[in-house]
């Protein structure tokens, strides 16, 4: 499989270069050249495989045939769902009749970037190995993708790791569970500043060229086709479970930068009956306010109690853009520049209306929100976290008649206690492999808001076998 983005600027390549570059070098994100597709005969061959090799069979086409032959999948697969704590990897719990939550949170970091992630880490690994390589992965978090990124890289050979947070801005479990991670290819800088200002040092660092070829900078965020690839087999679990091929389902995803629900949307370009996808949001509704009016307007960030779908602006609907608009770079660019120039995204009428009848959008501010933790307790004796309720209530408000729903469960409820006790009066308790997380100790750096010292530290970090 060959990859282009979706600018049309960049040069073509294989799945270990996009693995590697992450962003395209024309600002683009990078899309597969065509969608592989399954026969229902191969789909239903796939029922009841054990999770880890479905997951190698359906990323088969999207990164085989270069650096990593389908055993190594099979093998990297293996290693990388073994650590989670169910024996279904993502198991489907049935609330009602037609719904159902698609367990996403038994991975190390109790939420789903653990399923694209604990394989990216060894994806890389792999790669740089065949290339003889290292890399310095430097990303930004406000919690959830920091801490599921250094479980992903902590004591792997060929890659080093240094996630920027903002000081006291993080829950304490998201602070621990990336502070308590003492390998040494793990940097913690803790940020004087705001999240936004940690983005901003990651991006200030990427454009700073003799410092990311000193230290060989990389990044896993979450517009790496990888991650996408690494999302898209818990969908094909759930909706083969389901009955798919040969019945049609719904899925409900509760959506940030919209990177889970592509991956879903992917399925269907694969071959599966996925007949409608619900994008779930917070009060940061910009996708919801396009999907009701074609109103894409950027507007600033609010802070939630579902802080990772705090974002402004969804980078990965520029892939569904892209596919919207029958894979006119040129028109994708052009609309993607007047968006950055104006704030305001215009998708022509026939593209939205295309994408309306596949998509539909949801939102519920903070009240909301803590309402409906509280009635899907009621209702189904089920605790949901913060974004997976955005999720469920979607599902409940949107789904069509018939249909089964599978609502993607992105958090273990323990990851927000506060806003669980607000919501329900009951603190979750940890699950048992994260028991100690309050008593071990915890190394981390701490940093002004400021590029030269920032870059000297993981300089000096990169650098630290060296003479
Ligand atoms: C990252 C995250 C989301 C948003 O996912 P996207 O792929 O960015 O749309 C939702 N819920 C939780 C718990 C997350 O960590």
């Amino acid at each position: 499989m060959r990859y282009g983005s979706t600018r049309g600027a960049a040069a073509p390549r294989a799945f270990d270069g996009v693995l590697l570059a992450g962003l395209a070098e024309d600002g683009g994100l990078f899309v597969p050249e065509s969608w592989p597709v399954f026969s229902p005969a191969e789909w239903r061959a796939m029922r009841g495989l054990p999770y880890a090799s479905l997951a190698a069979r359906v990323m088969e086409p999207f990164v085989c045939g270069g650096a990593v032959t389908f055993a190594d999948l099979q093998a990297m697969c293996r290693a990388a769902y073994r650590p989670f704590d169910h024996a279904a990897v993502v198991p489907l719990v049935q609330l009602d009749h037609d719904l159902f939550a698609l367990e996403l949170f038994h991975g190390p970091t109790l939420a789903f970037k653990d399923l694209a992630l604990q394989l990216a880490g060894q994806l890389f690994d792999h790669v740089l190995q065949a290339r003889d390589e290292r890399v310095t992965i430097i990303g930004a978090t406000s919690g959830d993708t920091g801490s599921a990124a250094i479980e992903a890289c902590r004591d792997r050979a060929r890659v080093d790791i240094a996630i920027l947070h903002p000081q006291r801005r993080t829950s304490e479990v998201q602070r621990r569970q990336m502070t308590t991670v003492l390998a040494p290819n793990v940097l913690n800088i803790a940020v004087q500043g705001t999240f936004d200002d940690c983005q901003d040092l990651v991006k200030a660092m990427f454009a700073d060229a003799p410092f990311r070829d000193e230290v060989r900078m990389s990044a896993v965020n979450s517009i790496n086709w990888a991650r996408i690839a690494g999302q898209i087999p818990y969908f094909v679990a759930a909706a083969l479970a389901l009955g798919a091929p040969d019945r049609p389902v719904a899925v409900s995803v509760p959506t940030g930068n919209f990177g889970n629900v592509l991956a879903a949307w992917a399925a269907r370009q694969m071959g599966l009956p996925i007949e409608r996808f619900i994008v779930g949001s917070n009060s940061n509704d910009i996708l919801s306010r396009f999907l009701a009016n074609n109103d894409m307007r950027m507007a600033g960030v609010i802070e939630t109690v579902s802080p990772s779908m705090d974002i402004q602006v969804s980078s990965n609907f520029e892939r569904l853009l892209f596919e919207f608009l029958h894979r006119d770079a040129t028109a994708t660019a052009q609309i993607m520049a007047d968006f950055r120039a104006t704030g305001q995204m215009a998708v022509p009428e026939p593209v939205w209306q295309a994408v309306r009848r596949e998509f539909t959008g949801f939102a519920l501010d903070d009240d909301a929100t803590l309402a409906e933790i509280a009635r899907i307790k009621q209702d189904y004796a089920y605790i949901a976290d913060p974004h997976t309720a955005i999720g469920i209530a979607a599902a409940r408000a949107c789904a069509p008649i018939g249909l089964p729903v599978i609502a993607a469960a992105t958090a273990h409820p323990a990851k927000f206690p506060d806003a669980m006790e607000r919501a329900i009066g009951i603190r979750p308790g940890l699950p048992t492999r994260l028991a100690h997380l309050y008593d071990r100790p915890e190394q981390f750096h701490r940093a002004p808001a400021a590029l030269a010292d920032i870059e000297t530290m993981i300089r000096r970090f990169a650098n630290r076998n060296s003479v």
